[in-house]
């Protein structure tokens, strides 16, 4: 492939030079492919995963239509962006803020999600918000409130779409459409490709290039994905162990439950190493506080949940640890992309013990991956049979019954090939 710039993908010389500003030396794949068609005002369908450079492909091509169409109206929108989580809708409104600051005329960014006051959000809409970036609920809410007005957006982005459908924008995603004009650019960027996905595709999008990044996990090469069998008991140890041999700066762990997230990192933390948990119940304020230690190096290991993980984009993380090992396969391709993020090498460890052998095996099947299985020396697993809890490894949720989910995986685990 010939080199592309930024210019040469029809960037104005002033993003092309905020690019090189913040680091960005040369557009990544995905961006070569949906830069242009979004300067040209197409719609767009990318089947990208966090860590491929998509905010970028899509923040890049919106700011430098912004800056050629209409001027900022009262309380009215122009780009309006929907993401999962929080942490999601302030990563992509920084971006957002960072590369179109060196313009003449910076687009005004609000960013909005839930778990903080309502009311500086609604404020700082009062002067008219260019660009929104927001969690379905919040920007609800305060279309309810008249705080901002979406008939004039020019250009809409639902962004891990995927994630968007798993939260329950399914319900509101009809109330949002229904407040936008029927003229404007859709772009829709998902991990993965359920039919639900489709489904809002075809709803959403007309005549949509196709862009698609790499699936990290399937054709990635540069996260080297091992598998450790362990016994259940001896994870909190053996990732002790690992986290000192290999002197890793930063570490992120996930596990099944919130408890769980609390329960790992306490006792990491009375073995004397630095860690912090991250989960859906703390406060919006924690939840900063804790991301920010860990992206300065506070926190050594950072141990959350699927939920609360989603979307973390955290430079340099070189290490993913599944202590407990995610419920999907898509769940692991999503775990796992956090780290070798932008061309940076990355490594994935999941933990596995007897019991929690045929899930991974569906885990593994899923995504056409074969791991060979390795053992720690000091370490190696006694357990040879699941104890009995249905939900060993899985969860640790005391008590829990096996649903009819779980029957069906490990009736379906039973059946899979070794
Ligand atoms: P994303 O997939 O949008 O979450 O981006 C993942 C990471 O890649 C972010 O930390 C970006 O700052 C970084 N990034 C995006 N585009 C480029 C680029 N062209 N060159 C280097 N890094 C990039």
């Amino acid at each position: 492939m010939t080199a592309a710039t930024f210019e040469s993908l029809g960037l104005a010389p002033a993003l092309a030079h905020a690019c090189k500003e913040v680091g960005y030396l040369a557009p990544s794949a995905i961006q070569v492919e949906a830069i242009p068609p979004l300067l040209r005002g197409q719609d767009l369908l990318g089947l990208a995963p966090t860590g491929s450079g998509k905010t970028a492909a899509f923040v890049l091509p919106l700011l430098q239509r912004l800056a050629e169409g209409r001027q900022r109206a009262f309380r009215r929108v122009r780009v309006l962006v929907l993401v999962p989580t929080r942490e999601l809708a302030t990563q992509v409104g920084e971006v957002f803020r960072r590369l179109g600051g060196a313009s003449a005329h910076p687009p005004r960014v609000s960013i909005l999600h839930g778990g903080v006051s309502v009311n500086p959000q609604m404020m700082a809409l009062r002067g008219g918000a260019d660009i929104v970036v927001a969690t379905p609920g919040r920007l609800l809410d305060l279309m309810e409130r008249n705080a901002l007005r979406l008939d004039i957006v020019e250009a809409l982005v639902l962004d891990e779409a995927d994630r968007l459908l798993d939260l329950g924008f399914a319900a509101e995603r009809e109330r949002v459409l229904a407040a936008l004009p029927a003229q404007r650019q859709n772009l829709l960027f998902s991990a993965t490709f359920p039919a639900e996905v489709q489904a809002l595709a075809d709803a959403l999008l007309r005549d949509a290039v196709r862009v698609e990044a790499a699936t990290q996990a399937r054709s990635e090469p540069q996260i080297t994905q091992r598998v450790i069998a362990v016994d259940a008991p001896r994870r909190t140890e053996l990732l002790r162990h690992l986290v000192e041999e290999g002197k890793w700066p930063r570490v992120l762990v996930f596990v099944a439950t919130r408890h769980a997230t609390e329960h790992v990192a306490a006792k990491l933390r009375a073995r004397g190493v630095q860690a912090a948990a991250l989960h859906g119940e703390l406060s919006q304020g924690g939840r900063t506080d804790v991301l920010r230690g860990f992206k300065e190096g506070a926190w050594t290991v950072l141990v959350t949940t699927d939920l609360a993980g989603r979307g973390i984009d955290i430079a340099g993380l070189d290490v993913v640890v599944n202590y407990d090992l995610p419920r999907s396969a898509d769940d692991y391709v999503h775990r796992i992309g956090r780290t070798g993020r932008a061309g940076a090498a990355g490594l994935a460890i999941s933990f596995t013990s007897a019991a929690t052998e045929p899930h991974l095996r569906l885990i593994e099947k899923r995504n056409g991956l074969a791991l060979p299985r390795e053992q720690v020396p000091g370490f190696e697993p006694v357990e040879t049979e699941a104890p009995p809890r249905a939900d060993a490894g899985t969860g640790g949720i005391k008590g829990r019954r096996p649903s009819k989910k779980d029957k069906l995986r490990a009736a379906a685990a039973k059946g899979a090939p070794p």
